[in-house]
């Protein structure tokens, strides 16, 4: 019996669910796709546009036709892969602020979610990927083989992205980057649509206290079990 082909793994911000998405792609030899990116290129493009966020139209219209490309390498500068929209890189762009604090906003449009749901299911369908979002394993690949959501407190979250600031030599204020967590969780969790809520099937990982290597050996225990429990249903 083949290992599980298509992985959900879903989260809140910065719960570590990107990091660990992408080593166990790395391990598995599958490909590995961060969907936050695709929302965070529509809500870069519409502030670089000088696009109002609120203009429900303008955005869903920009959002259903936006180039944007995903491809896994680049510049040697910590990245892991490189985003591009129209031919720009802008890998790092989509990380700043203003695009934290409009992308939940951004997100909840429907024309906006099917134009990017559409684009990753063609990307999931030919199968050994590890998908990482917040609807992955609800809505985008309900049929997912093995579906994981990873928790944190906002308290550690906010944490990992103060240090991981610190570490590129910028400026972090804590309790700033506490308060849009907080914000950020408040609006994904209240979504009309595709809110994040774990799936109902999917093994909830709380990664406070755990390391990145102990999350992968989890997970790497989860992939073994799947694989034994299909080899006995196929026994039946
Ligand atoms: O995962 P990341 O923090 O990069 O995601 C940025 C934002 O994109 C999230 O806060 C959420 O609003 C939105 N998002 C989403 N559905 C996904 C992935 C991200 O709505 N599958």
């Amino acid at each position: 019996m083949s290992k599980p082909s298509t992985i959900a793994i879903d989260g809140s911000a910065a719960s570590g669910k990107s990091t660990v998405g992408a080593r166990l792609a790395q391990r598995l030899g599958y490909l590995y796709f961060d969907t936050g990116v695709m929302y965070r290129a529509v809500t870069w493009a519409v502030l670089s546009r000088k696009i109002n966020p609120e203009n429900v139209e303008v955005v869903s219209e920009l959002a259903e036709k936006l180039l944007i490309e995903v491809k896994p390498n680049g510049p040697q500068d910590g990245r892991l892969y490189t985003v591009l929209t129209d031919g720009q890189d802008i890998t790092w762009q989509i990380r700043s602020p203003e695009v934290e604090a409009y992308v939940s906003l951004v997100s909840s449009y429907p024309r906006v979610r099917a134009a990017l749901i559409a684009q990753q299911r063609r990307i999931a369908a030919s199968g050994s990927i590890v998908m990482v979002g917040r609807d992955i394993g609800t809505v985008v690949l309900p049929e997912a083989d093995l579906k994981v959501f990873m928790h944190a407190s906002a308290e550690e979250r906010a944490r990992r992205r103060y240090h991981e600031i610190l570490t590129q030599g910028k400026q972090a204020d804590f309790e700033e980057i506490l308060k849009a967590m907080r914000e950020r969780d408040k609006q994904d969790r209240e979504k009309p649509i595709s809110p994040m809520v774990p799936a109902s099937d999917a093994v909830i990982i709380e990664t406070d206290n755990l390391s990145l290597e102990s999350v992968l050996t989890r997970l790497e225990q989860l992939i073994v079990a799947e694989q034994t429990m299909g080899q006995v249903e196929n026994k039946r």
